[in-house]
C-alpha cells in the first residue's frame, strides 16, 4: 500500500522527483502531518455522500483523506506545476477532480452544476494560501455558494478575527461579515511543525456553519455593512463620530445621525466594538432613513 503523501519522507520524495520549488508568493506551505489532516476532515462531518470542493491542493496532501471520506472532491489549483505531481499522487483517487484556476475567478456555482449534479451535502474543506484568505471567504460567502459549511486552515490572527466576539480587541468588520452568514468556530490551533516550509505566523482551524438565513434581518444589505465598516473606521473614536465622518452623508447631519442613535437606545459615546450584530441590524436600518 501507499504511504500517505503527508508524511515528511513521502513529501520530500515527491517534491525531488519533480523538483518542485516552493513560491512564497502563492503562500505554498504544505501539510506532512496525517493526523491534522485527518483531524481537520473530522471537523468537516463528511459522509459517502458528501461533495467537498477544496482550494488549492498543492500535492494532494489533504485531498488525498478527503477522497477517502467524501463521495467526490473537487479542487482548484493556481499553479501549473502542480497539475502533472497531482496526477500522479492523486492516481489512486478516482473520486478527485483538479481544476486549474484561479478561485478567486472561478464560476463555482455553473462548477457545482456540472461536477456535483444530485449532491445534496456540500462541504469547503482547504489549507487556504494565506495572502487571500479573507477574499476568498468573502467570496464563498458572497456568491452565496450551497454549502453546508466550511472548515479551513488559515492565520491564527485572522481565526481569533472572525470567531471574535462584540466588546473584544479582535472583534470588528470582518468578524460581522463572517458571522453574518455562518456560526463560526475555532476548532484547532496548529503549530508550525506540521507544515513544509514552516509558515512564519500561527495557524488555526476554524470551521464556519451556513446559517439558513443571516443572523440578522435588515433593509438594505450592502448599507449594513457600510454602517459596519465606517464605526470601525478608527477604532478609538466614538460611534457618533465614525459614521458622521466615514458615512457619506455630509458632516451636517452629524446631529441627525445623533438623534437617530438615541431613538434606538444607542449611546453616541459607545465605541463600535461593543456593538452586537443586532444592534448593527437595528442602526442601519435607522440611518437608512437619514440617508
Ligand atoms: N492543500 C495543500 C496542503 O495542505 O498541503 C496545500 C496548501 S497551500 C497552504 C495553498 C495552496 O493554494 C498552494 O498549492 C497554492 O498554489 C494554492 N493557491 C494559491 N493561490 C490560489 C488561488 N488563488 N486559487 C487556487 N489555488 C491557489
Amino acid at each position: 500500500m501507499l504511504k500517505d503523501i503527508a508524511t515528511p519522507k513521502r513529501t520530500k520524495e515527491i517534491l525531488e522527483k519533480y523538483g518542485f520549488t516552493f513560491k512564497k508568493s502563492l503562500g505554498q506551505n504544505f501539510l506532512i502531518d496525517t493526523n491534522i489532516l485527518n483531524r481537520i476532515v473530522d471537523h468537516a462531518e463528511l459522509t459517502e455522500e458528501t461533495g467537498v470542493i477544496e482550494i488549492g491542493p498543492g500535492i494532494g496532501a489533504l485531498t488525498e483523506q478527503l477522497a477517502k471520506r467524501a463521495k467526490k472532491v473537487v479542487a482548484f489549483e493556481i499553479d501549473q506545476r502542480l497539475l502533472p505531481i497531482l496526477q500522479d499522487t492523486l492516481s489512486p483517487y478516482p473520486n478527485v477532480k483538479v481544476i486549474h484556476q484561479d478561485i478567486l475567478k472561478a464560476d463555482v456555482h455553473e462548477m457545482i452544476a456540472s461536477e456535483f449534479p444530485g449532491i445534496r451535502d456540500l462541504m469547503v474543506v482547504a489549507n487556504l494560501p494565506y495572502y487571500v484568505t479573507t477574499p476568498i471567504l468573502m467570496k464563498l460567502l458572497e456568491d452565496q455558494i450551497p454549502v453546508r459549511g466550511i472548515v479551513v486552515m488559515l492565520q491564527k490572527e485572522v481565526a481569533d478575527r472572525i470567531a471574535a466576539k462584540p466588546g473584544t480587541k479582535d472583534y470588528g468588520s470582518l468578524s460581522i461579515a463572517i458571522q453574518y452568514y455562518t456560526e463560526a468556530e475555532t476548532v484547532m490551533v496548529v503549530p508550525k511543525t506540521v507544515f513544509n516550509p514552516q509558515p512564519n505566523v500561527d495557524s488555526a482551524v476554524i470551521r464556519l456553519t451556513k446559517r439558513p438565513q443571516p443572523s440578522v434581518q435588515v433593509q438594505n444589505e450592502a448599507f449594513f455593512f457600510t454602517v459596519v465598516r465606517a464605526s470601525f473606521a478608527q477604532r478609538r473614536k466614538t460611534l457618533l463620530n465614525n459614521l458622521t465622518n466615514n458615512l457619506s452623508f455630509g458632516k451636517e447631519k452629524k446631529q441627525e445621525i445623533e438623534q437617530t442613535l438615541h431613538s434606538v437606545g444607542l449611546d453616541p459615546k459607545r465605541r463600535g466594538e461593543t456593538l452586537s450584530i443586532q444592534e448593527f441590524a437595528i442602526l442601519s436600518d435607522a440611518l437608512y432613513k437619514v440617508k
